[in-house]
């Protein structure tokens, strides 16, 4: 028999934290706090197995589900003394789905069902405040009608509304018992008009209704669109959890909130959260009334009139922080808390590890390590190696000017320009367009997503910082402002205003979530520098890690960067690059349309000195750190311009009939360039580039080595190797500039970029030093696939399942993977301390890096932004092994 309910409640659980899989990371976490001993209302669980049974035999529950069930709801009503649909002393339970991974897009919670015209007034009899009672009854009409019975709470909102107006009140809280009574009626009356049928009035039939909603939610459109961005596999499933109410909106001494036991935003060591009075549920993420701070400090920071709970509720806070030490504890991250007070009392509702921003997960990682909580290892381990980006890429110059339009909350950090937009589906368009958007919102909802995804920053005008908008905004690394109070949105007009002025959709702003500010027009940015935890945390990184780090640069400020941000070496110099630069491009293409060996001999002359300096200035960057510096590789053609205007122009600067030119490009265009003469073919026809180029590195070095003192050394890298043949020919070449030029060091190597040339490393091996695995045209080669137009169908093989990602992201380990293990291992044999690299565009990505690190590469080469992410996820490769 399969066990398909867990029980929690009462001091002890059938479940625990490391069932999430089973449970959902809901469930999973209550059952571990009830099992600590903390307040938690009994519940069950039932499975995400239910879930993808039900799935897997046509929306059909197993059969021996429904007697569990009823264990499950006997156990509540023993430990509470309720019975589930008793007129006298009725049991209200929430029904709440729990994933494995937290996951917007979800049904939404259902609170307070088993209310119905009968016990209601039970609950009214057994609490003594019927004003509660019917509170709480029209919450649950308007959250089951909303969530499973499909009606609109705007249908709710708007009766409520009407009524409000015709009383002259302004707040819910001026509405008496007979108020509400007066409004459930309209209430019922509305999903009558609706549905045709009357409001479910069995607690059995909400109940079931409720759990098929939460199993349906798993399939709606958000979900499944979620799930897509998040790489999370529908088979998972969710679970549901069935929990007994506890009432936050009992009177003043109650109350729902809210809290991380860090602060998720910057990651420093206080508590943060918030809370309302007499509320219940989402009241505080819905951002209807503004909520409180927890702590004095918090509300003194931010300037707020409302009493904090330490200064309201002082034993509840009391009770709570002493929760947070005993969750902190336990499970040695920071915690992000569900909560609920009853008349005084403190009850847990939820809590699990934090998402946090880049920053704010390097301060807790380094604070908890520093303060012995966890160790280094476990310190880099806690870390995204990805969401590093967010930290490397520019802030607000601090010393710009600026021009401040709207204020709110510190939501998200980061900074981000772009032009305003006003609804989801259209800020999603412009992005495919090409526009940065920001997103302009009065607040959000999970049917934002697509729409957050496309912006590069949101702001909205209410929520605090635990709204939709800030925990979600969070969670993707984007900049977000979250109530920025004065901002009004006009839809129909396409405009906010603020203070009196009016910012179009389509005029550019710029975002700063680190001080919760919107400024006019785009405000000068400076780029980031490793410093304070994100520096220790390298540093960390580096003593953890095996495997090398390089960069793929050429230009001085490119090669400054990556060393900054701690490149050991640069690991592939693309020459090409150099001759795009209108000083010698000219030149080039000289070179290039001279019909003889004298003609191109003369036009390479012209550009050696060029080429010496630009080797010189990266030798004079990276010291005696390696430097693989790769020979020209792309096809002639690519050089030559295209244009009518530019060949006009071309052919005057050249003194050259445009005739001649153009029949000159017709002889050298290629059919199938990417496979055409390129690379070390071009080497082996017209010997004298290469010579020019090697030349060129060769002087370079003696000439840095005069001014510095240190010997540079390069490592000259010929492209496109298929056999061992043409690399022994290009090495002979190359020695004997070097012998002419005397006194350099160098190696040469070969890039493996060519199944051949994988498959040939043994002989190859002979005459190379190194190996770089070029995995861009490796994968190209070994697919057979162009880059340039995989994008049209590879959406269609990932979601056909024949592809897991985008095998120019992320290396394909099988194929490509294996070819990389072969030439390895091949070229091993012949050399043994033969050096291997790789510097296509995987070297900057972890999964790829776990890769190389495993297959015993020596190093990885990444683009200079990619650098720290690519030392992060070097080090958690070789802690994982350690592990193992
Ligand atoms: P979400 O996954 O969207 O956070 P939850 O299931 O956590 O949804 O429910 C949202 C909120 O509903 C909780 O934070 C809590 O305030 C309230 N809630 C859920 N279950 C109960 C309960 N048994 N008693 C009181 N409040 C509850
Ligand atoms: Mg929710
Ligand atoms: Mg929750």
């Amino acid at each position: 028999m399969t066990k398909w309910v867990y029980n929690f409640g009462g001091g002890s659980a059938e479940g625990d934290t490391s069932m999430k899989n089973l449970l959902g990371g809901k469930g999973a976490n209550l059952a571990e706090m009830a099992s600590l001993g903390l307040p938690v209302p009994p519940g069950f669980t039932m499975t995400a197995e239910v879930c993808t049974s039900y799935y897997d035999n046509g929306e059909k529950y197993p059969d021996d589900l429904d007697p569990q069930t009823e264990a499950g709801l006997a156990h509540i009503e023993k430990l509470t003394g309720k019975k589930f649909g008793d007129a006298a002393n009725p049991l209200l339970v929430s029904v709440r789905s729990g994933a494995r991974a937290s996951m917007p897009g979800m049904m939404d919670t259902v609170l307070n069902l088993g209310l119905n015209d009968t016990t209601v007034e039970g609950l009214a009899a057994l609490s003594g405040d019927r004003r509660f009672a019917l509170d709480s009854y029209r919450r649950f009409i308007t959250m089951y009608s909303d969530v499973v019975l499909g009606v609109h709470h705007h249908t709710f909102e708007d009766i409520l509304e009407r009524h409000k107006d015709d009383e002259g009140y302004v707040l819910d809280t001026e509405m008496t018992a007979g108020d509400w009574e007066a409004v459930i009626g309209r209430f019922k009356d509305a999903v009558k008009r609706e549905l045709g049928r009357d409001f479910p009035q069995d607690p059995r039939e909400q109940l079931q209704g409720a759990i098929d909603a939460v199993f349906g939610s798993w399939m709606n459109e958000r979900a499944i669109v979620y799930r897509r961005l998040n790489d999370i596999p529908a088979a998972w499933g969710t679970a549901v959890n069935v929990q007994a109410m506890v009432f936050g909106n009992m009177g003043e001494t109650s109350a729902t909130g809210v809290a991380f036991t860090r602060d998720p935003s910057t990651g420093e060591n206080t508590y943060y959260g918030e809370f309302l009075i007499n509320a219940q549920g989402e009241d505080v993420v819905a951002g209807i009334r503004t909520p409180q701070t927890l702590t004095k400090k918090a509300r003194e920071e931010m300037g707020e009139e409302a009493p904090s709970m330490e200064e309201a509720m002082p034993d509840v806070y009391g009770q709570l922080a002493a929760t947070f030490v005993k969750l902190e504890d336990h499970y040695r991250d920071m915690q992000d808390i569900e909560f609920t007070v009853e008349q005084g009392k403190l009850w847990m509702l939820q809590t699990r590890t934090g998402k946090r921003t880049a920053r704010a997960a390097l301060k807790i990682a380094v604070d908890m390590a520093e303060a012995g909580q966890i160790t280094h290892d476990e310190a880099l381990m806690r870390i995204e190696p990805l969401s590093l980006d967010q930290l490397l890429h520019p802030t607000l110059n601090p010393d710009a000017p600026r021009d401040v339009i709207a204020m709110g909350l510190p939501a998200s950090p980061g900074a981000a320009i772009g032009e305003v937009v006003f609804s989801s589906d259209e800020a999603e368009e412009l992005r495919k367009a090409g526009h940065k958007v920001i997103l302009v919102r009065t607040e959000t909802s999970p049917e934002d997503i697509h729409g957050m995804h496309a912006a590069e920053a949101i702001v909205t005008a209410r929520g605090g910082m635990t709204s939709h908008a800030a925990v979600v905004a969070r969670g993707m690394g984007k900049p977000c402002v979250s109530g920025a109070g004065n901002i009004r949105i006009d839809m129909d007009a396409q405009e906010f205003s603020v203070a009196g002025r009016i910012i179009k959709k389509g005029e550019i702003v710029t975002v700063d979530g680190a001080s919760g500010q919107v400024f006019m027009g785009a405000v000068d940015m400076v780029q980031p520098e490793l410093s304070g935890d994100f520096a220790k945390v390298m540093d960390w990184a580096d003593e953890a890690r095996t495997l090398g780090i390089r960069t793929n640069a050429e230009t001085p400020l490119d090669v400054q960067t990556a060393k900054d941000f701690g490149a050991e070496g640069i690991g592939l110099c693309r020459t090409e690059h150099m001759f795009f630069e209108a000083d010698r491009l000219a030149h080039f293409r000289e070179m290039i349309l001279a019909t003889d060996k004298k003609g191109r001999e003369d036009a390479l002359a012209k550009i050696l000195p060029v080429q010496r300096e630009d080797f010189a200035a990266i030798f004079r960057i990276m010291k005696d750190r390696p430097c693989t510096i790769r020979l020209l590789d792309p096809p002639l053609h690519e050089f030559l311009p295209h244009t009518e205007a530019d060949i006009q122009s071309v052919a005057e600067t050249l003194n050259l009939p445009a005739k001649e030119l153009m029949a000159r490009a017709r002889e050298l265009a290629e059919s199938n360039p990417m496979l055409g003469h390129r690379g070390c073919r071009l080497g082996i026809s017209y010997p004298e580039i290469y010579e020019m180029q090697a030349r060129a590195i060769f002087e370079a070095e003696i000439m840095v080595e005069k001014e510095t003192g240190r010997k540079p050394t390069a490592e000259i890298m010929i492209p496109l190797v298929s056999s061992a043949k043409e690399l022994e020919i290009l090495r002979e070449a190359i020695i004997r500039v070097a012998d002419e030029v005397g006194g350099v060091h160098y190696t040469i190597g070969t890039m493996i970029e060519l199944p051949r040339a994988a498959l040939r490393a043994g002989d190859i091996a002979e005459h190379a030093k190194f190996f770089s695995f070029g995995t861009n045209d490796l994968t190209q080669t070994t697919f057979g696939l162009s880059r340039d137009d995989a994008g049209r169908f590879l959406p269609d093989y990932v979601a056909a399942g024949i592809m897991e990602k985008d095998p120019f992201v992320t290396l394909d380990q099988d194929g490509v993977g294996d070819l990389i293990k072969i030439a390895a291992e091949r070229g091993r044999a012949t050399r043994p301390d033969i050096k291997l690299g790789i510097c296509g565009e995987h070297g900057g990505d972890p999964a790829s890096i776990t890769f190389c690190h495993n297959a015993g590469l020596d190093y990885v080469s990444c683009s200079p932004y990619r650098v720290p992410i690519a030392r992060l996820s070097a080090a958690q490769a070789a802690i994982a092994t350690k592990m193992a």
